[in-house]
């Protein structure tokens, strides 16, 4: 096995001590981490061979110690639609799926932040599979880039052979993979800090999205200091049907949650926090749901997606009817929240909203 160390996923200054190792004039060595940068970044180079503005010497003894690798797939599938679902095996040969979503005028790519779950929501195929561990910020930035590579979108980045379409480019990044965001904190920030770099990856706060069950106290601190976007899994109206669907309420339940969100968390502009609701028959579907959520949420800049219930084998649940989903979009539309209706994607090869899961072993369950 490999013994070099791996620089993907390190943050500027980690990789700047690093490189002190080999230039130790200050300059030069913040040049050498520029240059490091824009190989890896915007050019998804995987070999300091062809690192050809770094000087030779140093590029030997850069390779002796380090690589820059990213998880392997696995297995890859394909759905109908076009969603692309990834299994990659880590180096501890653990495994955890992402999401690439092609649409029309957007292209998301769904990442995990844990292998399994600790949280258990009962509607979630992840929450069924014991937490192994958290990932590192370079696993995370690992299935980025991996899937940057086999896409072939590093030309595409930079724009070669024309203008790219939304279904040729990634333009967001969702943290609603497998795992919650917010229990693996900093590593999830030193990833949100690369993604968002400028002279890299480059995405826009704007578009990226931290999903959470609801870690009260992490909110406002990712908010504030990655400056992202917050979706919350809120899924129920009443603390009793909520208990149940996404456990974590018992610790922090809905008047906490919205509490904080109102008091603590600062919107910018025009900014709006995504609450996400899954529609189950005869669970939270009702007319009286539908009148409590618009209530808890008044005076909250909220958006609501509505997400069609996506069926796994054992699954206690059932979707709710299209009528009733209708029924109860209008009655919040009425109240002026804008609540898409989600369209399922990648159903048929379980790549859907809560149907990613991949075989673990239970190690710790803290919180
Ligand atoms: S919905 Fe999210 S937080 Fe809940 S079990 Fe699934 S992955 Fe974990």
């Amino acid at each position: 096995m490999s013994q070099e160390s791996n620089i993907l996923g390190l943050s500027r200054d980690d990789l700047l001590s690093l490189i002190m190792g080999f230039e130790t004039e200050p300059k030069r060595a913040s040049m050498r981490v520029n240059q490091l940068w824009s190989w890896i970044y915007c050019h998804g180079i995987s070999s300091f061979d062809k690192m050809t503005n770094i000087d030779k010497n140093l590029r030997t003894e850069l390779k002796k110690v380090f690589k820059i690798s990213r998880p392997n797939i696995e297995k890859k599938e394909v759905s109908n639609d076009g969603t692309t679902k990834y299994l990659f095996c880590l180096e501890d040969q653990s495994k955890i799926e992402t999401v690439f979503i092609p649409e029309e005028k957007r292209s998301t790519l769904c990442i995990s932040s844990q292998v399994g779950c600790t949280l258990n929501c009962s509607f979630c195929y992840t929450g069924t599979q014991k937490l192994v561990r958290n990932l590192t910020s370079q696993e995370i930035i690992g299935q980025v880039i991996a899937v940057y590579d086999d896409l072939d979108l590093w030309k595409k980045m930079k724009n070669e052979g024309g203008q790219s379409s939304f279904f040729e480019i990634i333009t967001n990044i969702v943290f609603m993979g497998m795992g919650e965001p917010l229990l693996n904190y900093e590593e999830v920030k030193k990833a949100c800090n690369i993604l968002m770099d400028n002279r890299g990856l480059d995405f826009s706060r704007r578009r990226i999205t931290l999903s959470t069950a609801g870690i009260v106290p992490k909110i406002k601190t990712a908010h504030e200091e990655i400056g992202c976007m917050i979706a919350v899994s809120l899924h129920a109206t009443e603390n009793k049907t909520r208990d149940i669907l996404v456990p974590i309420n018992k610790k922090w339940n809905l008047e906490q949650l919205l509490s904080s969100l109102r008091n603590d968390v600062e919107l910018r502009n025009s900014e709006r926090v995504t609450f996400e609701y899954v529609m189950l028959d005869r669970v939270n579907d009702t007319t009286e749901d539908a009148h409590r959520l618009v209530k808890l949420l008044q005076g909250l800049p909220s958006k609501i997606n509505l997400i069609p219930f996506n069926s796994w084998t054992g699954s206690q649940y059932k979707r709710s009817s299209p009528d009733r989903i209708k029924a109860f979009r209008d009655i919040i539309i009425k109240s002026r929240l804008p609540s898409p209706i989600r369209r399922p994607r990648g159903e048929d090869i379980m790549a859907a909203c809560g149907q990613l899961k991949s075989s673990s072993i239970k190690e710790k369950a803290s919180i």
